[in-house]
């Protein structure tokens, strides 16, 4: 099998909201762009298509504008590596190899899972895992569901489960009343989220919303029955559900940065890629934006995109002129980090036989000897399974055992034919790919 190749001047890693305002500004200065992503659909995380209601008015717009700049798409494509100067893609059960000029990486983040007993029971689920399988059409008619963990992803989860007619008996939200409320008065700067959290707490006036509470374990013998809660005050509460949708906050996707070796800023689990004012990283010609720099939202991501796509394309003025607005919605990001900082509590939920690696099935007690990462992924194959560690890597650093790290390519799992043929270009093939002939 042949590698395919394609050229372009800039790339963009990631369809979501950042990705598709770099590539969007990227084009409409002329250049010839191409925008990759592993889902069969633009959109990324907040727009992920919804099977039932379609694309929100904002996605719509946001892929009408990169359609007429002229931004070239490609679903389904996965970046498992690069090489200098060029990025190694593999589309299904084809390989393509594309050479930049710029590159962006707008790979955005994902649910930062912790352990506690009874979250292997089918019925968990993460909060942004569950809202995922409601878009795609999981049915979901009269099941009970619990939303529990932290962040305003709760409620924006909640209300998807809701609309795809699950009932929600609960959401447990472990931050304070006293954070949650010094939070909420701050929110006049940015009356746009003020209104999505309004219209969400509106939509969910029937689900009981308790702050200081957070889940203590998963209950049920071959799949979830009740989940046990702390609750503000020192009590405990047992809630029968038939779903358990629980995220801690996001973690950013740093994968891709790390095999390029960008810099990052230090921020433990929660650490995101280093960019200046342009959002260049460490990296020549290498730019990052939205919350693969750290976790801050829809609309940061989407102007930190903004001044990326300017940037890749040689448009440094107009990327500058943007900054005021990047510190505005900055500002809003570590208001956000403030308010949900998570409860020292939620790191000792996990006992010693709960099972941290699901993949490898590793419990938490058997990583008690190993000071060191690789140590103990030599020992008992810790984050070696099929998601190379996504979950029981952030997991592990948010718990304060092992620093987050570890990465190594392939990015994705790549079938060993697709491997072999990267570096087998066909030249004869650039013209067909998708970017501009
Ligand atoms: C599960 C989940 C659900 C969320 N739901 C909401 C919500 O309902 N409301 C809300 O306001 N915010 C939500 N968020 C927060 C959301 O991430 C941001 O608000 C916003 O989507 C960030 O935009 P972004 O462009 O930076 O990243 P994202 O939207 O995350 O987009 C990143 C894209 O990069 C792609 N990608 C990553 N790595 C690669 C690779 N190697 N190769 C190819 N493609 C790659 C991914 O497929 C993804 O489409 C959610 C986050 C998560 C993790």
């Amino acid at each position: 099998m042949a590698e395919r190749l394609a050229r372009c001047d800039v790339a963009v890693v990631g369809a979501g909201p950042a990705g598709l305002a770099a590539a969007g500004e990227a084009a409409r200065r002329g250049a010839r762009v191409l925008l990759v992503d592993a889902q069969p659909m633009p959109g990324g995380q907040v727009w992920r298509h919804d099977s039932a209601h379609g694309a929100p008015p904002a996605a719509r717009r946001a892929l009408d504008a990169a359609d007429a700049a002229g931004v070239r798409l490609l679903p389904r494509s996965e970046v498992v590596g690069h090489a200098g100067g060029r990025l190694f893609v593999r589309e299904d059960a084809a390989a393509l190899s594309i050479d930049y000029g710029a590159l962006v990486l707008a790979t955005g983040a994902r649910e930062l899972l912790l352990p506690f007993p009874g979250w292997t029971l089918p019925g968990v689920v993460g909060a942004g895992g569950a809202q995922a399988l409601a878009k795609q059409g999981w049915p979901l008619r009269g099941v009970r569901a619990v939303v529990a963990g932290s962040g305003p992803l709760l409620l924006a989860a909640a209300h998807t489960l809701r609309r795809h007619g699950a009932r929600v008996v609960g959401i447990h939200e472990q931050a304070g009343r006293e954070a949650l409320a010094g939070f909420a008065l701050g929110l006049w700067r940015w009356p746009g989220k003020a209104a999505q959290a309004a219209r969400l707490r509106t939509a969910l006036w029937r689900s009981r919303y308790l702050a200081g509470s957070h889940v203590l374990r998963a209950l049920g013998d071959t799949r979830l029955e009740a989940v046990e809660l702390a609750v503000a005050g020192g009590g405990r509460r047992t809630v029968p559900c038939d779903l358990l949708a629980c995220g801690f906050g996001l973690v950013p996707n740093l994968e891709l940065a790390h095999a390029l070796g960008c810099a990052l800023h230090d921020d433990g689990p929660h650490a995101g890629v280093r960019v200046d004012a342009q959002m260049r990283t460490s990296v020549e010609g290498v730019f990052a934006a939205g919350e693969a720099c750290g976790v801050g939202g829809v609309d940061c991501a989407r102007i930190e995109g903004r001044i990326a796509g300017r940037a890749a394309a040689g448009d440094a003025d107009a990327a500058l002129a943007l900054a005021p607005r990047r510190a505005h919605a900055r500002r809003f990001a570590a208001g956000l980090r403030h308010a949900f900082a998570l409860d020292p509590r939620l790191h000792r939920l996990a006992c010693d036989d709960t099972v941290v690696c699901r993949c490898e099935d590793v419990r938490l007690g058997a990583l008690a000897p190993f000071a060191d990462a690789r140590e103990a992924k030599l020992a008992t194959r810790v984050g070696m399974g099929a998601c190379q560690g996504r979950v029981c890597g952030a997991a592990l650093a948010e718990l304060g055992r092992f620093p987050r790290g570890g990465f190594r390519p392939p990015v994705f799992p790549v079938p060993l034919d697709v491997l072999a043929s990267f570096g087998a270009a066909d030249p004869s093939m650039t013209t067909r790919t998708g970017v501009h002939p």
